[in-house]
């Protein structure tokens, strides 16, 4: 099945089985913006929970913080997101369809990289065993002239960026003939600069206004509270915040389901460290935190570090932890050396000592920060992604199972009593009740069993219970398990034991903290 339908099949997917509705539905929803149903809050929940502990539990030095989204217009000035948080548009005259200039060339670069690739599996496949792609790359005439032009694309691309230079943005985009996807025509507008942030009014009018923004990170809620936590804490360097939170981006392009959203939710830390220290924690923090990620056992290959061409206003560094979605490699998590340049421009702008008293060294500095920046919708749809799977039975019928990480399944277990009588359903009832404290449960008694299984499969259920009429007399249950379909006899008393050495979050934690 082609790639997109797949990204399709899980949108529809994610609607039919409660995890993502688009929000406002019924007035023809709202660009960009979404809801969370009943199964998706729950998987969000746990997506957070497992953050949320990873950086809390793990770490004596990171602690958390819960600030406002509404904050004093002056510190999107001094962030520098009031002039520089900007993204370059462009716009296709015949199909009035906006663009961003960058992701466009990005994404000629990636398929001339896939077109590349192609070439080689090909020729992989032609001389079988005696296959040297090494030398094949260095010396195949059509692969080095693609490799070549990719090369001067991206340079020419990368000093664009850097220079903040529009008209050589759209050049790049006349001169490798990037065509509109939906009218297919190369009749492109100049390129613009447009600010990402919501601005709003706080105060009635008559008293004058004051104009505040829609916060478009969480990170600058850390940074203005950084001495507050520091002194009320007790803090020594190196320590870290952490927050998780609502934030906005008036997105130019928003059509990727919720990889790109105007109201979206992230997660982020921001680790203080002596000036001269940071390189070094920006690699252990790129180090934990995709172990963080490939804990998650959706595979590996389906990670990978990308560094940055341009990097932003604030950063000496900064790499990106990319999941292969359905639509190809993309960004989950930004790791980012931000320097002192957050809190030296707050001291600046509020007048306020940003600094930290070194008691070792006896001195006070500017601390250097390394930021840890993940969004919660990314990661729902990296998750999503990497578990949806469609299978053949065998017996000429099929299954959608979510092969969700167990720890972030929306329900642990379904509790299925075979038949609604007998005292069957009563029997059920006990099991829940032994186990609902500790596990989300769902009981559901109509329709066959194997439309019971499938519609858990679905859902990403771990384990189906099934009483039958031999529970009564033996005490013991069928236990079917999503992944292998296997089913199992066991007794109730074993129940809990069996469940919560897959599904606990303490064991996943586990698995990151060597
Ligand atoms: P992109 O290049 O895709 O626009 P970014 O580099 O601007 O992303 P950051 O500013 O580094 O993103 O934000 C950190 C994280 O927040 C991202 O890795 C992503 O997971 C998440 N994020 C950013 N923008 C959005 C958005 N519009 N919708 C959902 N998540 C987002």
């Amino acid at each position: 099945m082609a790639q997109e339908d797949v990204f399709k099949k899980i949108v529809s997917h994610c609607k039919e089985y409660g995890f993502v509705f688009p929000s406002s539905e019924v007035y023809d929803g709202l660009g960009a913006v979404y809801d969370y149903g009943p199964h998706g809050v729950e998987l969000k929940n746990n997506i957070k929970k497992y953050w949320w502990e990873s950086m809390t539990l793990l770490h004596e030095n990171v602690v958390g913080i819960d600030s406002a989204i509404f904050m004093h217009p002056t510190i999107w000035k001094a962030s520098g997101h009031v002039d520089a948080f900007n993204d370059p548009l462009i716009d296709n005259k015949d199909s009035k369809k906006r663009y961003r200039a960058d992701v466009l060339i990005e994404d000629y670069l990636a398929k001339t990289d896939e077109k590349i690739a192609k070439e080689t599996e090909k020729a992989a496949k032609r001389f079988g065993s005696t296959f040297d792609e090494a030398k094949f790359r260095a010396t195949n005439p059509r692969v080095l002239e693609q490799q070549a032009r990719r090369e001067a694309i991206h340079a020419r691309f990368v000093k664009a960026l850097n220079d903040s230079n529009l008209e050589e943005l759209r050049q790049i985009i006349l001169d490798t003939e990037i065509v509109c996807p939906v009218s297919g025509t190369r009749n492109w507008t100049e390129v613009r600069q447009f600010n990402l942030m919501f601005s709003t009014e706080m105060g009635s009018t008559s008293e004058g206004a004051m104009k505040i923004f829609l916060r478009p990170e969480t990170a600058q809620g850390i940074f203005v509270n950084f001495l507050n936590v520091q002194k009320t804490g007790r803090m020594k360097l190196p320590f870290g915040i952490a927050q998780i939170g609502k934030a906005f981006r008036n997105e130019i392009v928003a059509r990727q389901f919720i990889f790109r959203m105007r109201e979206f939710e992230q997660m982020e830390m921001q680790f203080f460290v002596r000036p001269g220290e940071e390189m070094e924690w920006f690699n252990k923090w790129k180090k934990t935190r995709l172990a963080w990620h490939k804990a998650l056992g959706l595979g590996d290959a389906k990670y990978r570090y990308h560094d940055h061409d341009k990097l932003a206003h604030y950063a000496n560094a900064a790499t990106d932890i990319e999941f292969e979605m359905p639509f190809g490699f993309k960004e989950v998590e930004g790791i980012h050396s931000r320097t002192d340049f957050d809190l030296s421009q707050h001291e600046k702008y509020s007048g306020k000592k940003m600094q930290y008293f070194d008691p070792e060294q006896g001195q006070s500095y500017t601390p250097y920060v390394v930021e840890t920046s993940i969004g919660v919708d990314r990661m729902f749809l990296s998750i999503i992604s990497g578990s949806y799977a469609e299978e053949a039975l065998g017996n000429g019928e099929s299954r959608v199972v979510l092969r969700l990480p167990a720890a972030l399944a929306p329900v642990k277990l379904a509790i299925l009593p075979l038949v609604k009588k007998d005292g069957l359903p009563e029997k059920a009832e006990e099991i829940r009740a032994m186990l609902r404290f500790d596990f989300h449960c769902q009981y559901d008694e109509k329709d066959s069993i194997g439309k019971r299984y499938r519609r858990q499969d679905a859902i990403g259920t771990p384990y189906c219970i099934t009483i039958d009429h031999q529970t009564l007399e033996d005490n013991q249950v069928t236990i079917r398990y999503r992944d292998t379909m296997e089913q199992e006899r066991v007794a109730i008393g074993k129940l809990h034991e069996i469940i919560a050495e897959k599904v606990s979050l303490k064991n996943l934690l586990k698995k990151i903290n060597n």
